[in-house]
């Protein structure tokens, strides 16, 4: 069975969609490798993230995760163990919300698309239905500065 955990964190300083396109290519191929699944989302200067796989390999990758300089302030905010997985297709599927970087319709579009997904969405477990109750959250109630 698998383990899976979902954490929250701000970043450091913006990041370009190279920066980001990177971040998404080694994760997308050291997820693929070690069977990791999960879904990334970037809203408005923050990341919300949820990781099913092995209980090692998710650890270990979280440990990782936590020492990377580009977020801050993580904390994991539910975990699981014995589940099904939540994403099984999802090898790392990023949505990626920001005001500040889309045009006005396509902001209010994207956040349409993503709480109709969290709707539609049956969570296998606690942690992914926290994970969507979290993103519906911040996008019914988004940040000050934002
Ligand atoms: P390394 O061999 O350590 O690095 C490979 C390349 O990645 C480097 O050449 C460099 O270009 C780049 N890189 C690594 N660390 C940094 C850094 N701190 N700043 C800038 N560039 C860097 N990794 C995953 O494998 N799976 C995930 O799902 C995942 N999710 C993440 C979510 C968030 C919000 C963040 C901030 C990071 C995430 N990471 C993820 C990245 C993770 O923190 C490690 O950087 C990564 O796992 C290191 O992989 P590696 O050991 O193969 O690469």
């Amino acid at each position: 069975m698998i383990y899976t955990l979902t954490y929250e964190s701000e970043i450091v300083k913006p990041m370009s969609e190279h920066e980001m396109g990177n971040l998404l290519e080694q994760s997308r191929k050291n997820n693929k490798r070690d069977n990791i699944t999960g879904c990334l989302i970037y809203y408005m200067g923050g990341f919300i993230q949820v990781l099913e796989g092995d209980r090692e390999k998710v650890s270990a990758l979280y440990k990782k995760i936590k020492m990377d300089g580009r977020h801050k302030n993580i904390h994991m905010f539910s975990e699981d163990a014995n589940v099904e997985r939540s994403f099984p297709n999802w090898g790392m599927a990023y949505y990626p919300i920001d005001a500040n970087t889309t045009n006005k319709s396509e902001f209010e579009q994207f956040k349409r698309n993503l709480l109709l997904l969290a709707d539609l969405t049956e969570p296998k477990h606690l942690t992914a239905k926290l994970f969507w109750d979290r993103i519906k959250f911040l996008i019914t109630n988004p940040p000050k500065d934002f």
